[in-house]
């Protein structure tokens, strides 16, 4: 069900054609071109002084930190860096924008080209970025339900604001959802975003076409504004794709709209039609200088990128030999990773370790809402834990009720195992005797083990678990009992 809702083409004559614009806002102390604190959630127009308000004669000026960030980004997504650059002012009327205008950049980018590669199941796909810039964002507007009337918070307004956009590379929602979780991975491990869509850190339109499979021109396409959650995005544009599809297929053409998604119908509204050439009247800000670039400035940000998600991806999988699966799961959480990593370093076993991080602590960290640090559990003492079942001291499902009480103290993995009674037998001498016992007891079953049946070995074993209170090593017990019964 949900396959055929991701490619929605699929048993048509048509292919999508899909290419994403991100907004992502970037976490730097203070806004864009002034002062004023960047933090979400403060009482509605607090933050804000007579730049970001727009005040006649007031002067903007560059946020340094911000142009880092996007630079950041940039080479992260292996775009070309410009040497000059200039900001642009973008001229519109809208309440929650008091000057007027937007500053942006229009025909000097900030960085170019550049690509993605993302995962779809088995298939790496490179997706080609178009430009990455730098704005400020806008104010918000507030209509509360059921009151006449309308709010402005300007708190939002000159937040910087980095503009990502993607060639028209992507072919199914699917992708596209693909696409952006790896965006999202990347700013999350540049630090420069919180990427929090539902504060709308991280904001997303699309644009989406149709054209016969297989030809290579570009149709008219729909834009859909203001998707703030992935699975929006794939709806959203399954649902597009769809409706794009029965247009064409019952003669009819699609028309140049911009749509409105409501993901609790799972509809699209159209919100206006036909785009007039919206004339913003672009020109070059004349209150900011333009800026440049020295060759050692770029390289000096080059070098201190850390190493990103697609390439941790593939060293977790060919340099550690985790599952494709493990290695995702993994490297989506960057904290997650690290503390994994930290493991290994003191226990060489990655996918012993990685059982234990993909699925305890990760399970831990997700009820609790905290990162995987935060569960209480250091790597030191869970490489305790994943030592102490390989040398057979606890059993594999004894040791998850080890995990739960090594959770909020510093007690050692060995004290915990031994004042929960847990501690696994794997003394010989002792099984040696549970196993006879047992054979004792029931002979009718050690009978059948000496025919060969399998099945009465199992019996056996639980019998034995059952005399030891579940204590006795399961695997050494069923050794013993071939042995004994010298079956294989
Ligand atoms: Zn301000």
């Amino acid at each position: 069900m949900a396959k055929a809702k991701l490619d929605p083409t699929e048993g048509t004559p048509f292919e999508a054609v899909i290419g994403l614009e991100v907004h992502a806002q970037l976490k730097t102390r203070t806004k864009m071109f002034c002062g004023c604190e960047n933090r979400y959630g403060a009482e509605p127009n607090t933050l804000t002084c007579p730049v970001c308000l727009g005040h006649p004669g007031s002067l903007p000026a560059i946020n340094r930190r911000a142009v880092e960030y996007a630079v950041r980004v940039g080479l992260a997504c292996g775009c070309e860096i410009a040497r000059f650059t200039k900001f642009d002012r973008k001229n519109y009327y809208y309440p929650d924008l008091p000057k007027n205008y937007q500053i942006s950049q229009y025909d000097m980018p900030l960085c170019g080209g550049g690509a993605i590669d993302v995962y779809v199941g088995e298939a790496k796909r490179r997706i080609g970025l178009t430009r990455i810039h730098l704005e400020e964002d806008a104010g918000k507007n507030i209509h509360a339900e059921g009151r006449p009337e309308s709010w402005v918070d300007l708190n939002r307004a000159g937040v910087p604001l980095l503009e990502i956009v993607s060639k028209p590379d992507l072919g199914t929602p699917e992708e596209a959802g693909a696409y952006l979780r790896m965006l999202r991975q990347i700013l999350l491990y540049l630090d420069v975003s919180d990427c929090n869509m539902e504060e709308g850190s991280l904001r997303c339109d699309v644009n989406v076409s149709i054209r016969p499979r297989g030809t290579s021109a570009l149709e008219t396409r729909t834009e859909i504004k203001n998707l703030n959650s992935f699975t929006f995005v794939e709806n959203a544009l399954a649902h597009e794709i769809r409706r794009q599809i029965k247009v064409r297929s019952s003669g009819g053409t699609v028309e140049q709209q911009t749509l409105l998604y409501d993901p609790a119908r799972d509809e699209t509204r159209v919100m206006r039609g036909k785009e007039e050439a919206h004339d913003y009247r672009y020109f070059p800000e004349p209150d900011l200088a333009p800026l440049s670039f020295t060759e050692e400035w770029v390289e000096g940000l080059r070098r201190s990128l850390p190493e990103l998600p697609a390439a941790r991806y593939e060293r977790l999988q060919n340099a550690l030999g985790l599952s494709a699966y493990h290695a995702d799961v993994l490297v989506r959480d960057r904290g997650m990773a690290d503390f994994f990593e930290e493991c290994v370093a003191l226990y060489p076993k990655p996918q012993a370790v990685a059982n234990w991080v993909v699925n305890a602590v990760r399970e831990e960290a997700n009820i609790r809402q905290v990162s995987a640090r935060e569960t209480g559990v250091s790597p030191s003492r869970l490489v305790d834990l994943v030592r102490a079942i390989d040398e057979g001291k606890v059993s594999n499902q004894k040791a998850r009720d080890v995990f739960k009480a090594l959770l909020g103290n510093e007690r050692p993995v060995a004290d915990v195992i031994r004042a929960l009674g847990l501690e696994q037998i794997s003394d010989d001498a002792f099984l040696r005797d549970a196993v006879s016992a047992v054979i004792q007891e029931h002979p009718g079953p050690a009978e059948d083990v000496r025919k060969g049946k399998k099945n009465s070995v199992n019996f056996l074993v639980g019998q034995v678990m059952r005399r030891t209170k579940g204590q006795a090593n399961p695997g050494m017990v069923a050794k013993l009992i071939g042995e004994v019964l010298g079956a294989s």
